[in-house]
């Protein structure tokens, strides 16, 4: 059987670091406001695991977290700022694509954009949901 994918990942400083354990889940972009404030930038770049699959392994422990919705928290990393992800009150968490150690990885290639309808219009992605 083959082992199981895994992908590493953290922050802009190390303070916070990641292994997630494949497989890796509902990659999509997302335009809402709340991901533009967060990221600071148009368009954010999510990759779903269960909390489970994902072991925090930097001196930090886990990251941050601010409550941003009623089901779910932003993460971050409160050393440097860096936007970790969103941790769900369920059982799932989300992790930002750009903190992917090598996100260039055809299993992580967005497959759909949630609020397409909130980036400008010029702002355009490789996304064959994106129209
Ligand atoms: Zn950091
Ligand atoms: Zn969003």
């Amino acid at each position: 059987m083959a082992r199981p994918k895994t992908y590493e990942g953290g922050c802009l400083c190390g303070n916070i670091r990641f292994i997630a354990t494949g497989p890796a889940m509902k990659p999509h972009t997302c335009s809402c406001k709340q991901c533009q404030r967060h990221s600071g930038s148009l368009t954010q770049i999510w990759v779903e695991f269960t909390r489970d699959q994902v072991q925090w392994t930097g001196s930090g422990g886990a990251p941050s977290k601010w409550r941003s919705s009623e089901w779910s928290s932003r993460a971050f990393c409160s050393v440097c700022g860096s936007t970790i992800g969103a941790i769900d009150d369920k059982p799932t968490l989300a992790l930002a694509l750009g903190t992917f150690d090598s996100p260039n990885r055809q299993e992580l290639a967005p497959q759909s954009h949630s609020y397409v309808s909130k980036r400008p219009k010029w702002w355009g992605i490789n996304n064959p949901s994106d129209t």
